[in-house]
């Protein structure tokens, strides 16, 4: 049996070479993955990850040039955030004055101090102070030092009109429990999750809804191995009368998708294969990479996509 907790966070950006930079350069994030949109061969599929981009590190963005920029509201992700060790506050803190980032004011949530700030596309994102990481593997290789990288993702925060029907699925499905509530916001765990095992409900009620776009999440994926990811889906089907797709092959892990009583969607991925499976992990992220189909395609799509520098 896998672990539990969020596999990767997908979201919709802006310029391709703008995202690259700021997840690379600013926050110091390996790019693990460059391949296209498996839907839309014309459009990058970038993903950031530690440094073999292990699940629950990923954080992934479909880069669309002239993106629209959407607004967060009820049945979206408000907020992605990452992991840092304690020691690293102050260290954050400066970089990303340094690198022209605004930060709020570091504000404690269920204990745990956060950094809060916007990318170039306006999705919010935090880092969290996670005592007792500091040993945990983390990615150096682009100058943010070993004491202070991020590890992996902490959780994502949920804007929801209600937090009942989607504790439920987190809970009866997804291998979370509900562990606190802090104001309107409730906290689910995966116990021995070692990333990713936070998912917090902000319940606001009536509320604006969201708005798809650059700086919104598209979706938010959840571990499995295999045998997991078809009882979980069959678990959907059965018990909770939800629709869920079929299993669908995205070279990295094998995917089932289903829209939770939120609005949100969500992914089921397995670990397997990961995203050695076709280079090293050297090299990770260093060339292009195309799904088998597109690979005849590969001068067109190319000569397609944007400038990355
Ligand atoms: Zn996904």
């Amino acid at each position: 049996m896998s672990q539990a907790g969020i596999h990767h966070v997908t979201a919709i950006a802006g310029r391709a070479a703008r995202n690259i930079d700021f997840y690379t350069k600013t926050l110091g994030m390996r790019l693990v993955k460059k391949t296209v949109n498996f839907d839309d061969p014309g459009t990058y599929h970038f993903y950031y990850g530690d440094e073999a981009g292990q699940p629950g590190t990923i954080l992934t963005f479909f880069p669309w040039e002239h993106a629209v920029p959407g607004r967060v509201g009820v049945g979206e992700t408000e907020e992605t955030s990452f992991r840092i060790p304690q020691s690293a506050v102050g260290y954050w803190t400066h970089r990303l004055l340094e690198k022209g980032v605004e930060a709020d004011r570091a504000e404690r949530r269920f204990g745990e101090t956060a950094i809060t700030f916007k990318d170039p596309d306006g999705m919010r994102i935090a880092l969290v102070a996670v005592p007792g990481i500091e040993d945990e593997i983390g990615w150096t290789g682009n100058g943010v030092p070993i004491e202070s990288a991020i590890r992996g993702v902490h959780s994502v925060d949920l804007l929801l009109k209600e937090a009942a029907p989607t504790g439920e699925i987190l809970t009866d499905v997804l291998g979370f429990k509900e562990v606190g509530r802090d104001g309107s916001t409730v906290r689910f765990a995966a116990e021995g999750a070692p990333y990713g095992g936070v998912v917090d409900i902000h319940e606001v009620g009536d509320f604006l809804r969201g708005r798809s776009g650059a700086g919104t999440v598209h979706h938010v994926a959840f571990r499995a191995d295999e045998a997991g990811q078809a009882a979980m889906a069959a678990k959907l089907r059965g018990e909770h009368r939800m629709r869920t797709t079929d299993q669908v092959d995205r070279d990295y892990f094998r995917s089932v998708y289903f829209r939770e009583p939120g609005g949100v969607l969500f992914e089921i991925a397995t670990d397997d294969p990961g995203f050695a499976v076709d280079e090293p992990l050297a090299s990770l992220g260093g060339a292009l990479k195309l799904p088998k189909n597109y690979e005849p395609f590969r001068s067109e799509i190319e000569a397609k996509l944007p400038e990355l520098a």
